[in-house]
């Protein structure tokens, strides 16, 4: 029997595009995954946004969207980089799909039903403003500490002081700027203190499911105090309207907690990928009951408690299966410094796709950093670049690029069945490191694998060297000789291929067509290829060019100097202030000059009506009629007709200038790029 994997990665949040730490646990789980399936595994791999809570709420109304319309901007983005690194999940979904809402309130309420729900009253701070209660980030004030202002409710960045919302001086909102007011709501609690609760998640965390260092860290939360009561408490799981998240049946106005539903996206992204392939609820529920099928999964340190405490314990106690691993892993640094957007350091998945870096640099380079335990990787460039050159180019790539030629010109492309002696043993050495391989890829122990693999690559670079097949090609009645070194090489650098492809598979298929096979399996390690046919070589694999890895570390484009003077930005609008104004790309048909006035031109133009529209604009002294007649520009098409001394004039002309310069060289008539046409809409 196939083995069963339900595989997930954590749940982005969907307030932002990726960085390069969401890249490393994606191409983790994707090698983790890609392996299991070519042993045979059965796999469904699968994510989703985690599109809740009060930040993505406030982001959104910042942005003039609905929160719906804010999170399809930000998923709309991610298929690139997922596409761009060969990240292969079978299912991409929203925690704010309809499987969410329905699966979320159906747990509820199994754990209401077991006695595991509680309503107390609590304190919190509410902006009289905004009309709504504040998350801990959204309050600021003074440090209680040191005094330092403008520190957030939660902890202070100058003394590093950790405090309730509550202990800050003059606190205010970091919303409305208005001083906020304690204020009571009633909230809903999960009982983890339920001694139920804590039996269950004491053997569980504790049964050898997780690894050793993050068993030993969720060991502390359960030290238990003199009168024997243990340190779990319990854990508040509502928030108050307004709030983007899934109602709490029976609780107006109440919404569960980002927390509670994000880990039951697993559950959704699964439900809707069943749904996909035109399969049930029931098949779906059926599926996750089996007790062969292993759900595993993929974390990153930070939310370690809520994966080993809150999920398990959410699923076990609304009569679901548990999960059976929790991989957690570290996060990645670039040049050892902590990545951090704020301070712009860190690496854009993006600009490293768009430079034309390739993906498999990365997804090689993070594999052979990367082990089973929770430890930080630091990503650096010249250890970036002298492992793709020197390892995976200049030892494995080398192999067939070394051999495949003479194959082609000396023996139509078709390998020897014989080997020799020598190749035989050599190949027979790379077969069997194949189970210390696989292993090396089932605990996650990928830096090892890599490391394995090139070892292997260096034995089969030093059977190339000991024969020399450039020589041998050169000397006469040494052909069979040649085939055989060759064909061994050509085997050799297929089987290394095996053992890479979970980390390399745009490469590997790349390969598979060189060596017209079909997509290489474990299994087939312990095959040769004998008398067969290969393709005419082609390159598989650049070397990095080092300017371009220094190009994505180089700091982005700093910005221009404040203007001297420059004018203060306007008051902040929502976007359905900005799309009242209907502007609308037009052709100057006609500029003169008005009779009577030295600063007025009359335009003719054209936004694609079928008439003509008549504007005076106030540009004569920064351009002469004849420049304009025939440009395109931008026009205000839905500005009240206004009647001047010389006419009617039907709109507005766009132009830039600093405050209070109305001529030359000072004013700019706005210009569309190319290709803009008379009439569209400008957004
Ligand atoms: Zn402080």
């Amino acid at each position: 029997m196939p083995r069963k994997l339900f595989v997930t990665t954590a749940l982005p949040y969907a307030n932002a595009a990726f960085h390069i730490g969401h890249m490393m646990e994606y191409i983790q789980a994707d090698t983790w995954v890609r392996a299991q399936r070519m042993k045979g595994a059965e796999v469904n791999f699968v994510c989703a946004d985690d599109a809740h809570g009060a930040p993505i709420m406030i982001a959104a109304e910042k942005a003039g969207m609905t929160p719906q319309q804010f999170v399809a901007t930000i998923a709309a983005g991610r298929a690139q980089y997922l596409d761009g690194f060969h990240i292969a999940f079978d299912n991409w979904h929203s925690t704010d799909g309809p499987e969410n809402h329905r699966l979320a309130q159906d747990i509820y309420r199994a754990l209401r039903k077991n006695e595991l729900i509680d309503v107390r009253t609590i304190e919190q701070f509410f902006d009289p403003d905004k009309g709504m209660f504040l998350p801990d980030r959204f309050i600021k004030g003074e440090c209680p500490k040191c005094g330092t202002r403008d520190q957030y409710g939660d902890n202070c960045e100058a003394c590093g002081a950790v405090y309730a919302p509550t202990d800050l001086l003059n606190p205010y909102s970091a919303l409305s700027g208005a001083t906020p007011v304690l204020k009571s709501s009633e909230h809903y609690f999960f009982r983890l203190s339920d001694p139920r609760c804590v039996d269950f998640l004491e053997r569980w965390t504790q049964d050898g499911r997780l690894q050793p260092e993050v068993a030993n860290k969720v060991k502390e939360w359960f030290s238990r105090d003199e009168s024997g009561k243990s340190g779990l408490g319990d854990w508040d799981i509502s928030r108050d309207a307004p709030y983007f998240g899934i109602e709490i049946p029976d609780a107006p106005g109440k919404y569960f907690y980002v927390w509670l539903d994000a880990p039951i996206g697993y559950l959704a992204s699964l439900y809707n990928l069943f749904a996909r392939r035109g399969l049930d609820d029931a098949a779906c529920d059926a599926y996750l009951a089996q007790p062969d099928l292993e759900q595993v999964h993929f974390i990153g340190k930070d939310i370690v408690t809520f994966h080993t405490l809150f999920w398990p314990a959410t699923l076990h106690f609304s009569g679901r299966k548990v999960p059976d691993h929790i991989h957690v892993h570290g996060f990645l640094t670039v040049n050892n410094d902590k990545m951090s957007k704020s301070r712009g350091t860190g690496i854009s998945p993006l600009r490293y796709l768009e430079l034309g870096l390739n993906p498999e640099w990365l997804r090689y380079y993070i594999a052979a950093k990367l082990n089973g335990r929770v430890e930080d990787i630091d990503f650096n460039p010249e250890d970036f670049i002298a492992r793709v050159n020197a390892d995976l180019v200049g030892k494995y790539i080398n192999i067939a690029s070394r051999a495949a030629g003479f194959l082609g010109k000396r023996f139509g492309g078709l390998l020897s069945a014989d080997l020799g002696v020598e190749g035989r043993s050599l190949l027979d050495a790379l077969r069997a490191h194949r189970a210390t391989v696989e292993e090396l890829y089932e605990t996650r122990e990928f830096g090892k694998a890599v490391r394995e693999i090139m070892a292997l690559a260096d034995r089969v670079n030093g059977y190339v060297d000991q024969h020399k097949p450039w020589e041998l090609a050169k000397q006469p009645g040494q052909d069979a000789l040649l085939h055989d070194v060759c064909s061994v090489c050509i085997e050799a650098f297929r089987l290394l291929t095996i053992y890479l492809k979970p980390i390399l598979p745009a490469l590997a298929a790349q390969v598979e067509a060189f060596l017209q096979v079909a997509p290489l399996q474990f299994a087939d390690a312990g095959r040769s290829l004998g008398r067969h046919a290969i393709a005419p070589y082609q390159h598989l694999m650049q070397r990095v060019d080092a300017a371009k890895v220094e190009a994505l570390l180089a700091p982005p484009a700093a910005p221009a100097p404040a203007l001297p003077g420059g004018e203060a930005i306007a008051p902040e609008i929502g976007i359905e202030a900005f799309a009242q104004v209907d502007l609308r790309i037009a052709r100057i048909v006609d500029a003169k000059a008005v009779e009577g006035s030295s600063k007025l031109l009359q335009l003719t133009l054209d936004v694609g009506e079928g008439r003509m529209r008549n504007v005076f604009s106030g540009i004569r002294s920064a351009y002469a009629p004849e420049q304009l007649v025939g440009k395109l520009t931008v026009m205000v098409a839905n500005l009240a007709p206004r009647k001047m001394k010389f006419g009617l004039s039907e709109g507005m002309v766009l132009a830039a200038s600093h405050a209070g310069e109305r001529a030359e060289p000072g004013l700019f008539v706005l210009e569309p790029h190319a290709g803009a046409l008379p009439g569209m809409r400008v957004r």
